[in-house]
């Protein structure tokens, strides 16, 4: 495990209690200061920490890093640096903020390299090529098989043999606090014989992480299970926006087209694998046996409890999905093994989405589909009106974290508000 995870280290920065940015984290992202340029950046507590110019101060100078790709506005030249690089960039972000690191002059260090995070504006990290979207939690498909299908044959037979996923559209992913504006398109209600056109009635959030490729194959080359972490540079949370009346009436037979390609929203810190080392855990048994190339060894699920929030237009919130991303049944490394077992080529910045991440529990559903079961069950709100899908000034608010030993290794947050739909 490495060095920066230990849990007994301490910043001498301020970290406020229940953060979710401890000196073990060390998230990347990118960020602007007024109307600078934008460029790397890391955090511990409130504080965010400008990596180019801490490269520019000769903080990383022994690491023989290229000094532009800290003055980017994407994370890409720097995941495409390889582990090597970017794992000693976080060890020695962590030596630099750690009470019991080598003596740096720690005012120089907060007088150049740290903004308080309410001054900056966080961009989308990541310049993402190619967006694929999973569909890998069991109780979700068994919950959107049973509403649409038959309840008795909730799975389609391919489901527990290969990790079903789509191509999605990646000019459409934003990053947290963009608005989102509710799509219009084609729609069959119900009690229609004909189709009908106008704004989405039916706008849905789904819970999902993603994770993002850091280093690239060749056409034709397939990545093994084994080797998948090795391509993954970390993850992010996303709300697959989704317009359910849209959907329901494009998707026979080739998908989701765009009752999902309006909008996801990621949020600002892609957190490394390495972050999430302490959190690993077994995945649920797959049955029937998934052939070999499918098949892995060790603990590929993540431990990281996931949680759903709406604010109402009136300002009050309330949390409507506590879910686990260790809920998935199929894992990571085997979604990219099947991604790639084609030949399917993969380049640094593309980003996998897991797919909705419900769990048995009723108030583990991580879709508004399931948790009013396709609107037959309203959840009642705070100000007393209720809500089957959501509706215009209504925000989402997706967070996760896992803890262990007392540190709390958080994503922070992936928020947007709903506007209405354009004339
Ligand atoms: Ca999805």
């Amino acid at each position: 495990m490495s060095k920066a995870n230990n849990p007994k280290l301490q910043s001498w920065l301020d970290v406020p209690a229940n953060s979710d940015f401890p000196i073990q984290n060390i998230p990347f992202g990118v960020f602007k200061y007024k109307n600078t340029a934008p460029r790397l950046c890391s955090r511990i507590g409130d504080q965010i920490i400008d990596l180019n110019k801490a490269n520019e101060l000769g903080y990383f100078s022994d690491l023989e890093i290229p000094r532009k790709v800290f003055r980017q506005p994407y994370l890409n030249d720097f995941m495409a640096l390889g582990k090597a690089k970017t794992s000693a960039v976080r060890e020695r972000i962590s030596e630099l903020f750690n009470k019991r690191g080598r003596k740096w002059n720690s005012r120089e260090m907060v007088d150049h390299l740290c903004f308080a995070a309410d001054e900056v504006k966080m961009l989308l990290p990541v310049k993402v090529g190619d967006y694929t979207d999973f569909y890998s939690s069991i109780e979700h498909a068994k919950n959107v098989g049973s509403m649409f299908r038959d309840p008795k044959n909730a799975l389609l037979p391919n489901w527990r043999h290969l990790p079903v996923g789509y191509h999605g559209r990646a000019s459409s992913i934003v990053v947290s606090g963009t608005p989102i504006r509710r799509p219009k398109g084609q729609m069959m209600p119900a009690d229609a014989t004909k189709p009908v056109y106008g704004p989405c009635r039916l706008l849905d959030f789904e819970l999902e992480m993603a994770f993002v490729i850091g280093q690239p194959t060749e056409l034709g080359q397939s990545v093994s299970t084994d080797k998948a972490e090795d391509y993954i540079f970390g993850l992010c949370l996303f709300n697959d926006w989704s317009a359910r009346d849209l959907q329901k009436w494009e998707y026979v037979p080739l998908g989701p087209f765009l009752g999902k390609n309006f909008a996801s929203t990621i949020s600002p810190w892609i957190i490394t694998l390495e972050a999430l080392e302490p959190f690993r855990v077994a995945g649920p048994r797959q049955t029937p046996k998934v052939l070999p190339y499918l098949q892995y060894a060790g603990e590929k699920n993540y431990d990281l409890d996931l949680e759903v929030s709406i604010e109402l237009p009136t300002g009050e919130n309330q949390i409507i999905s506590q879910s686990n991303f260790k809920y998935m049944y199929w894992n990571m490394c085997q979604q990219l093994a099947h991604h790639t077992v084609n030949g399917c080529n993969i380049q640094v910045g593309d980003m996998c989405a897991s797919g909705t991440i419900s769990g048995k529990k009723r108030s583990a559903y991580g879709s508004m589909l399931e948790l009013s079961w396709r609107g037959t069950r309203p959840l009642p709100m705070p100000d007393g009106s209720e809500r089957k899908f959501i509706l215009d000034g209504d925000t989402i608010t997706l967070r996760g974290w896992g803890e262990r030993d007392g540190v709390r290794i958080g994503f922070g947050e992936a928020s947007g508000t709903v506007l209405p739909a354009l004339e």
